[in-house]
């Protein structure tokens, strides 16, 4: 049976610091929101991916290929599978779009083989694979912190005007992290009381108190992304931001016409633009 793949916003995005190992420990509040890959997995004799989107990997190099073979070969199967990928989430935008397939895929895998993971054991494997991947397993609002894959559940943020625009630019996530100047950053997001505005749905305090540190460098090599927060803040958002590393934007907005004034505009000048909701169950 085909199973929703869904795509994340970070709503707010702090880095620490930076750790001996080179990785950064951040505290992020993360969103599952109503865009996503459809992915039906099936039992096989031989391995077989394939997508929609011909710019994704269909080899060994794809996330959904790394999961799946990554549970058989703990229990020591050899056995096939055949993976097809309907993508919707658009590629390397910040949505952790690839993150959320090789979620869907340890899950399916698990039970079409009847593996017998838990989910502790899935988000333990999935997190050697990719940060995103034991926060994309459980889905909803989370706290994120350490590399990503220390989870804390909070509170249901339940809203349902959300535009997302992911500009055609295309932003290296290593490169973004390289260019974070952390010792000249002195206003960090206050991560409490995001987490409290989400609990009262007071979105409009959101830009008092939330922020993406990472934003800080892609907005100084591209513009455009500030030009589309501006842009979303004109037509009445109550708040905007870039997502994880970029270059995807989101708005949050609180009634239907300026929600579909800002649709209409960006949907002509960026094909992948989207009004979603967020999703608290996956
Ligand atoms: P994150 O928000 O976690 O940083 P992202 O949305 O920026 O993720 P992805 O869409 O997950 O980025 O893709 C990053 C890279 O991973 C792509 O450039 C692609 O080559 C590779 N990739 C491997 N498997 C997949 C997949 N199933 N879907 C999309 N990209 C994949």
């Amino acid at each position: 049976m085909p199973k929703n793949a869904y795509a994340k916003i970070n709503i707010s995005l702090d880095v620490v610091n930076k750790r001996d190992d080179g990785y950064h420990n951040l505290k992020m509040i993360m969103q599952t929101v109503s865009l996503y890959d459809i992915i039906t997995v099936e039992k096989s004799d031989n391995i077989s991916i394939t997508c929609t989107n011909p710019n994704v990997p269909c080899d060994e190099s794809n996330i959904v290929y790394k999961c799946a073979k990554k549970l058989l070969d703990i229990r020591d199967k050899s056995y096939g599978f055949k993976i097809h990928i309907e993508k919707n989430i658009p590629m390397a935008a910040g949505l952790a779009g690839g993150s959320s397939d090789g979620a869907t895929v340890l899950k399916e895998i698990n039970r079409i083989y009847d593996l017998g993971f838990t989910m502790d054991e899935l988000k333990k494997i999935g997190a050697t694979i990719g940060a995103d991947i034991p926060y994309c397993l459980e889905g909803g609002t989370y706290l994120c912190e350490g590399i990503g894959d220390i989870l804390t559940k909070i509170d249901d943020f339940k809203y349902d005007k959300i535009l997302l625009v992911k500009p055609p630019i295309d932003v290296s996530t290593p490169w973004v992290y390289k260019n974070l100047k952390l010792n000249e950053i002195t206003i960090h997001p206050d991560t409490d009381k995001v987490i409290n505005c989400l609990k009262n749905n007071n979105v409009s305090e959101l830009k008092n108190c939330s922020g993406n540190l990472l934003q800080t460098v892609t907005e100084k090599e591209y513009s455009e992304i500030s030009h589309i927060k501006d842009k979303m803040y004109s037509f009445g958002a109550s708040f905007s931001m870039m997502s994880g590393s970029g270059p995807s934007v989101f708005g949050l907005f609180d009634n239907d016409d300026e929600l579909n004034n800002a649709y209409e505009y960006f949907k002509l000048l960026y094909p992948d633009t989207f009004k979603v909701k967020t999703v608290n169950r996956v």
